[in-house]
């Protein structure tokens, strides 16, 4: 099949999670001639449901019977795909960028956030959406020091419906951001969106990016992509595997996951109820001192928990969460992970918790059962997941850090290749042990003005 050509580009964006989308609404709009490039496709088919997650159409699936994505460790790993990337399942919960983390490599971002915040819907969970059982969680946790508070979501609560349980599977009624919206905006001023197509390396003629190779995913068919500049935002995996296949030293040898975990446990009878028949994660706390964030948990229908369930815990497992279902609360953890691992060439994961990471989650398992106890929960009903040790015990649902600022780019965001750029996760100097989609936006609300400038 002979390769064709597509050529003419102002910028080449490699990847449609929230950041390519951005940009490339941006540029766009800006009057530039962009190309956006999503190995994964362009719709809302299944949108609101499981069937998005599970038939791959939202979801970088694993083969059967997994169903997510697994690290050479056997943890698991959750990554978006198809135009709007991770922003299809992410539970649309907004983290205040850490500034300082920017600071350290040059970037002052804060006259960025605004912008940011607007463009990806940020509010604050307006108090009609705390249930009973979530209020008596901020009552507790602020007694005992906690600085719980509603969080802020990229989610417009006009649209939004009370106790709705598919934020993580996507909005139907078009509540929560996603950058599907933005890249829809991107087409209107003129980007033309290539689904489907797998980018393969950048091309480089005397030491500058001219395009990418790319392969089709469907069809097969090879691609030419040319245009002036070149912008990896493939997200954590994906820039690291395109890069590393450009000859970038350095690129993919660090990572970070954010490991999520999390511990439940069981309101007295004839209390209150789960917090699972209330608005999800709509209470959080970001402690930066000890780089921990606790939230209570997505609120995943009874059938998807028990099935999750099934998976780390077998039959029992599974059968004891259907029945314990109404009482059972939780709290959901991730931390500041030290960046330990690695994107292999052929597009797998190795990820090490360290001693230090171990030490956080140990700290986060303590202060859960402090919260869980003071909410009435038996001890003895107290469970701990996420164990590093144990095969599939952790999520990294923030994998990123790959091809990190001041090592494989520079404070302009530039590859070692002259106009070829990376503006994603996988470029963040350090995990941010937070939701990181505001922090990512506000970089590339950032980026956007400089590169309009280089293309002048
Ligand atoms: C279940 C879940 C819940 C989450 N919850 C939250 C939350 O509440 N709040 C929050 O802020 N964040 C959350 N996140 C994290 C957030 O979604 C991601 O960190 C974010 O989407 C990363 O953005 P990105 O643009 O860097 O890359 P991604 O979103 O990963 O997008 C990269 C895109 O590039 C495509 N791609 C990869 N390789 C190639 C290639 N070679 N060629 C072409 N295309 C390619 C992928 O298919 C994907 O669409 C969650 C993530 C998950 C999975």
């Amino acid at each position: 099949m002979a390769v064709r050509r597509l050529e003419g580009f102002d910028v080449v964006i490699a990847g449609g999670g929230p950041c390519g989308c951005v940009l490339a609404k941006d540029l766009s709009k800006a009057g530039k001639k962009v190309i956006l490039i999503e190995k994964g496709g362009s719709s809302l088919k299944g949108i609101g449901t499981m069937r998005g997650m599970l038939n791959g159409e939202h979801m970088a699936r694993a083969k059967f019977p997994n169903i997510w994505q697994t690290t050479l460790e056997g943890q698991n790993l959750v990554l978006g795909t198809g135009i709007g990337g991770g922003s299809y399942l992410y539970a649309g919960i907004a983290g205040m960028p850490q500034f300082e983390a920017f600071d350290d490599v040059g970037i002052d971002l804060r006259p960025y956030l605004e912008d940011a915040k607007n463009e990806t819907w940020v509010s604050r969970t307006p108090d009609e959406f705390l249930g009973p059982t979530t209020k008596r969680m901020l009552e507790v946790t602020n007694a005992i020091g906690l600085p719980f508070e509603p969080a802020h979501r990229h989610i417009n609560f006009e649209k939004c419906e009370y106790g709705c349980k598919t934020s993580a599977f996507g909005c139907k009624r078009g509540a929560k951001w996603m950058g599907y919206y933005a890249a829809n905006e991107a087409a209107e001023h003129g980007a033309k969106l290539q689904i489907h197509t797998d980018v393969r390396n950048v091309i480089v003629e005397n030491g500058t990016a001219v395009g990418v190779n790319a392969r089709g995913v469907k069809d097969g068919q090879d691609y030419e992509i040319r245009g002036n500049t070149v912008v990896c935002t493939a997200g954590g995996l994906g820039s690291a595997g395109i890069l590393t296949k450009s000859g970038i030293r350095g690129a993919g040898l660090r990572l970070f996951g954010d490991p999520s975990f999390g511990s439940m446990g069981l309101l007295p009878e004839g209390g209150l109820k789960s917090h699972f028949y209330e608005h999800g994660t709509s209470i959080s706390y970001m402690d930066d001192e000890n780089g921990c964030l606790f939230f209570t948990n997505v609120t995943w229908p009874r059938v998807f928990w028990s099935g999750y369930q099934l998976m780390g815990h077998g039959i029992g497992g599974a059968l004891r969460t259907y029945r314990d279902f109404p009482r059972m609360i939780s709290i959901s953890n991730k931390i500041h992970d030290e960046g330990v691992g690695r994107v292999t060439w052929s597009g797998r994961v190795s990820k090490t918790v360290t001693p230090k990471d171990e030490d956080k989650m140990n700290y986060c398992r303590y202060i859960n059962e402090k919260i869980l106890i003071a909410m009435g929960c038996d001890p003895e009903t107290i469970h701990h997941g996420g164990f590093s040790h144990v095969k599939g015990g952790l999520t990294f649902g923030h994998p990123g850090g790959s091809c990190p600022m001041g090592v494989v780019v520079d404070k302009n965001l530039e590859t070692e290749i002259k106009n070829c750029f990376v503006c994603d996760i996988s470029s963040l100097p350090g995990a941010p042990s937070r939701p990181p989609v505001l922090t990512l936006v506000t970089l590339t609300k950032w980026f956007v003005p400089r590169l309009l400038e280089r293309l002048t």
